[in-house]
């Protein structure tokens, strides 16, 4: 084993030791489907892949900066042995997390880790504690009808997408590495009878907890209610350092803490036209970070109705829908907490939910006003954001590249309303009769700005609005070619997204800047993966 790979193991945390105390496990040790009560974990070993394993991508940040380890491990038949879980830590117990959720509105019951193992806490040289888990490392008591796998599609998505959020600056999960195998998985990928071979895929990922809303759901629904409470002071005293746990008032200004923070999230997704897909109470992380990518989606065309998953038929979670559920979940938390609460809690729990909305506006609004470039507050700011994406709504106009070429425009250009043609989505929002009427506006408010220049504004706007996200076709086109085993364009997209704001050669020559080709008009993404 190198050395390296050593040092990593020394200083993980294993799951066991550092939960058992705390946390109980399950005491049936053998790993079949079933329902799981009293504990927060049941004690579960991967499955090995029985062929060969590649990999795929790893990320340099997550392994120098968060696990310590230089890039060259990565190399090494330890480091793939590690994350493939095939080699399992000496001493080490993974675990799989018993947690609930409702699902597209409707109570699931228990789903847990049914293709994830957390494999160990690593805490590392600057002292954070980072929660390492694999993805699609074999069934679990909480597999249901799953087969415990994850193909090598959504794997490269999960991959690409949590390291770009990170570099977009959203609290999310991140990915460490992804290796693919040989190993049959069969899924129908569009629901539609045609059920085909793929390949069986593992992420790594790490997150500083991957508790959810559904965590404290099960426990709640069950009336395991000293679990509850176990779990809830586990959770503050280790992620909320700001509230005292000995507070009788601590789920309260828990509950207070996760509603800001879930608001914000949804703002931040809001701002770079992130649909999630998925957002089921047992995908809403606790501490309010983006987990569990699946159909996900970056909205091309601005459109509040867009849905990035085809399987969502009710458009439950279209990106205009995400502030709503984030409500509708919040709500599913103080259910959960409750049991725990006071009259007297409750009813400051309820306060506290009704100015969610708000928090969420709010946010949101900032967010925007930094994207248009605009300082100080001015009567009349959210006017100019709403007139701008209903030009964006009307014109179809690409809602990532309309921002960006506004960011790239000078105030002069604008001005004469004849937009170039390198500013192609802001060329189509200028087709627009109202256009004239907005850019006036908006010349205007940017005279107000206080100490301000052109060329300032396009500086501060460029880091407001990314020039690379990860559109659907990015990925759908480097997943092809990694299906192939070509893993190029997999490394190229995970080199452009590190830095979403700066403009990469390699990147407008493969078009990432440029119009969805036509090849991708009719792209879908389901929930199978
Ligand atoms: P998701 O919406 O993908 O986050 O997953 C919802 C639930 O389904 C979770 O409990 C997952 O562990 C479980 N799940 C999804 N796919 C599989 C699979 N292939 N095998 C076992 N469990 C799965
Ligand atoms: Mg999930």
């Amino acid at each position: 084993m190198t050395q390296r790979i050593a040092f990593l193991i020394r200083r993980l945390q294993f799951p066991r030791l550092l939960f058992l105390a705390l946390l109980p496990v399950d005491p049936v040790k053998e790993n079949y489907v079933r329902k799981v009560k009293n504990c927060i974990f049941s004690i579960a070993f991967p499955t090995p892949f029985k062929s060969r394993v590649r990999l795929v991508a790893v990320s340099k940040e997550v392994l120098e900066d968060i696990l310590d380890l230089d890039l060259s491990v990565s190399k090494t038949d330890d480091f793939i042995q590690l994350v493939s879980g095939k080699k399992i830590v000496f001493g080490s117990i993974p675990l799989a997390h018993r947690y609930g959720g409702y699902q597209f509105g409707i109570w699931a019951d228990q789903l847990g880790d049914g293709r994830a193992h957390l494999i160990g806490i690593y805490m590392n040289r600057q002292g954070e504690k980072w929660e390492l888990q694999l993805k699609g490392s074999g069934k679990t008591p909480y597999s249901r009808n799953g087969d415990g796998r994850a193909v090598l599609r959504s794997s490269v998505r999960e991959f690409l997408c949590s390291e770009a959020m990170h570099y977009l600056g959203i609290p999310t999960s991140r990915a460490a590495s992804l290796v693919v195998s040989d190993d049959e998985v069969w899924r129908d990928q569009f629901y539609n009878g045609n059920i085909t071979k793929e390949r069986g895929a593992i992420v790594l990922r790490a997150a500083k907890s991957w508790f959810r809303i559904g965590s404290l759901e099960i426990l709640a629904h069950y009336g395991e209610l000293e679990l509850l409470r176990t779990l809830l002071d586990f959770v503050i005293q280790e992620h909320f350092p700001s509230i005292d746990v000995k507070e009788p008032n601590r789920y309260v200004d828990l509950f207070s803490i996760v509603v800001s923070e879930t608001a914000q999230l949804i703002a931040l997704w809001m701002s770079v036209g992130f649909a999630h897909g998925v957002c089921n109470t047992d995908n809403f992380s606790l501490l309010s970070i983006t987990i569990d990518y699946g159909p996900f989606g970056f909205m091309e065309n601005y459109n509040p109705d867009y849905v990035p998953n085809t399987s969502d038929d009710e458009r439950r979670y279209k990106i205009g829908n995400q502030a709503n559920i984030g409500m509708f979940n919040l709500n599913k938390l103080l259910q959960a907490l409750n049991p725990l609460l006071d009259p007297r809690q409750k009813q400051l729990a309820a306060q506290i939910l009704e100015g969610y909305p708000v928090l969420y506006y709010t946010r949101f609004q900032k967010l925007f006003k930094a994207k248009l470039g605009l300082l100080g507050e001015r009567e009349g700011d959210d006017d100019l954001i709403a007139f701008f994406l209903h030009l964006m709504e009307k014109t179809e106009a690409d809602f990532t590249m309309t921002f960006r070429q506004l960011s790239e425009i000078t105030q002069s250009q604008l001005l004469e309303l004849n937009i170039p043609q390198q500013f192609w989505a802001l060329k189509t929002v200028s087709e627009h009769k109202l256009f004239p009427a907005w850019v006036s506006q908006y010349l205007l408010r940017l005279k107000s700005n206080m100490n301000d220049s052109d060329s300032e504004r396009r500086k501060r706007m460029t880091t407001a609005n990314p020039r690379y996200v990860l559109k659907n076709w990015m990925a759908e086109s480097a997943v092809q070619k990694a299906e192939k085993n070509d893993f190029s364009e997999v490394r190229l997209l995970q080199q452009v997204l590190r830095h979403p704001f700066q403009k990469h050669s390699a990147a407008e020559k493969a078009g990432y800047a440029s119009p969805t080709p036509s090849w991708a008009k009719d792209l879908r993404v389901s929930c199978s993966s």
